[in-house]
């Protein structure tokens, strides 16, 4: 059976085990296939890498909420185009 296509709601929600390296071994290649084909989840694990090197903190807690708040409207906003 294929795996599942991971969606990008899916993806934001696994990026800080992704970071962390605590992703088993079929997630990691899903995170990572998605990951080719989407620029906005490029941009966000940037963001991410970013806010970690800013902060020297991984959490979710380190992310604006604001910013999350706007990728989540952005994923949105692709659906309906
Ligand atoms: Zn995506």
């Amino acid at each position: 059976m294929e795996p599942e296509e991971l969606s990008c709601r899916e993806l934001v929600e696994l990026v800080t085990d992704y970071l962390e390296g605590a992703l088993p071994p079929e997630d990691r290649s899903r995170f990572e296939a998605h990951l080719d084909g989407c620029d906005g989840c490029q941009g966000y694990l940037e963001q991410m890498r970013q806010t970690i090197r800013a902060t020297g903190m991984l959490s979710e807690e380190a992310i604006a909420p604001e910013a999350r708040a706007a990728l989540l409207a952005l994923f949105r906003a692709w659906k309906r185009a």
